[in-house]
């Protein structure tokens, strides 16, 4: 039977795009939160954006200062992977790709103790694959957040085929007291928003490259006509061209469906680097002064 030891300190690997916002999101609602780098230089970069983020936060009157001064508090970070040996749940968020995590998970696995659960954001990857791959796999799940983290009120949790369905629950409620929402999924490529999701940004592509309308015009009928709050390609942009086509990628190999078919252009615009909000160019161009033209 699934005990109960009641979530207290969290671990999170990964602190990029998205690790630096579970870890503040993490850190913000009360819980110990030790956040795994791979090298000093990652660690420096995830740390400032962490600290930015809760910055903005107190300016923009989102939280108080107390609020940011305790979650600084409850933050440690280290490129260490053994100091997450106590810790109840791990959270990875490291890039998506099959061969880091697994390596990873296997890790893990030797360093947690053996009730700690493991869960992944990852977008794409079954969580029965990674889950076959450790020797706790009734410990390991799917926790799938969203892009901005500290906005974004949506996790998805995903059991894999062995998940223990107390480590679903206890994750559900884990996902609540972060204020976020949870819904559970099926372990099948692109969960719920994904599946939804991609066939339309991919379809926002095709219409661009066939001339159907400007890049501009094709956001702004969105947002205008069907109260969007972004359009698609401008979304496609701060998700990352590079993970787009990755998602992209993975649902096309688990459905054959061509609606997950990942445009031609879609692929040009990856292999020329242009992958959107973060490289500076995607449909659109992102100026360093923060703007979007
Ligand atoms: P990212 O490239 O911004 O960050 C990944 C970080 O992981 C990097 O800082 C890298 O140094 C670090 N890293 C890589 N290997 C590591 C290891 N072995 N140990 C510790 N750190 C390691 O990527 P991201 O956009 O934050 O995505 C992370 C995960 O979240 C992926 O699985 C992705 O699919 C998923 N995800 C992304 C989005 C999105 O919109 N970008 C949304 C939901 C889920």
């Amino acid at each position: 039977m699934e005990e109960v030891r009641e979530i207290a300190h969290v671990g999170v690997v990964g602190c990029g795009l998205m690790g630096s916002g579970i870890a503040e999101v993490c850190a913000r609602s009360g819980f110990t939160t030790t956040v795994c780098e791979l090298s000093d230089a990652a660690l420096t970069s995830g740390r400032a954006r962490v600290a930015g983020s809760l910055a903005r936060g107190v300016e923009k009157a989102k939280f108080d200062q107390v609020t940011h001064d305790q979650a600084l508090g409850l933050l440690s970070f280290t490129t260490d992977l053994a100091e997450l040996h106590g810790v109840d749940i791990v959270i990875e968020a490291i890039v998506e790709q099959v061969e880091p995590k697994l390596a990873l998970f296997a890790q893990l696995d030797a360093i947690c103790s053996p009730d700690t659960i493991l869960a992944t954001n990852t977008s794409s990857i079954p969580i029965t694959r990674i889950a076959t791959s450790v020797g706790r796999p009734n410990r390991i799940v799917g926790m799938h957040f969203f892009n901005p983290v500290p906005v974004l009120k949506l996790v998805e949790v995903i059991p894999a085929i062995q998940t223990d369905p107390g480590v679903v629950a206890r994750v559900s409620t884990f996902a609540s007291a972060l204020g976020k929402v949870p819904i559970v999924a099926k372990d099948r490529s692109g969960f719920v928003v994904n599946a939804l999701l991609v066939p339309y940004l991919l379809g926002a592509v095709r219409m661009l490259e066939a001339g159907h309308a400007s890049a501009s015009d094709i956001d702004t009928a969105m947002t205008l006509g069907a109260s969007h709050p972004i359009g698609p390609l401008a979304l496609a942009d701060l998700i990352g061209l590079d993970t787009c086509k990755a998602v992209a990628d993975s649902l096309f190999d688990e459905y054959a469906d061509s609606s997950f078919a990942a445009p031609p252009l879609l692929k040009r615009m990856v292999e020329a680097g242009y992958l959107g909000r973060k490289s500076g160019r995607g449909f659109f161009t992102y100026p360093s002064d923060g703007g979007k033209r």
